[in-house]
């Protein structure tokens, strides 16, 4: 039985996925998904890995949120306050 974080690697090193899409994968809360890749990208980054990020953007202006490091998405466009959002994408790269 592999641990919650074990499932998400192993996801993630398959896929590019969102926050959302990891949550209905795992059953868990995207609020506890967020938690976890936390970890996840500490772990990865002792095992010489990396969690590789794809800015979440705004569909109706273009606005990249590229630097939002957290691993929670942003709820409204700074720039055009649109709530149309494209959610980042998460997945593990080795290089
Ligand atoms: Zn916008």
């Amino acid at each position: 039985m592999k641990t919650l974080r074990q499932q998400m690697m192993a996801l993630l090193a398959g896929a590019e996925l969102s926050a959302a899409e990891l949550a209905s994968a795992l059953r868990i809360k995207e609020k506890e998904v967020c938690e976890h890749l936390a970890h996840v990208s500490r772990s990865l980054s002792a095992a010489g890995k990396k969690l590789k990020i794809r800015p979440g953007s705004c569909r109706k202006c273009g606005y990249v949120f590229a630097d939002r490091r957290r691993f929670t998405r942003p709820s409204r466009c700074p720039r055009c306050k649109s709530t149309y959002l494209e959610e980042p994408l998460f997945q593990i790269s080795s290089d």
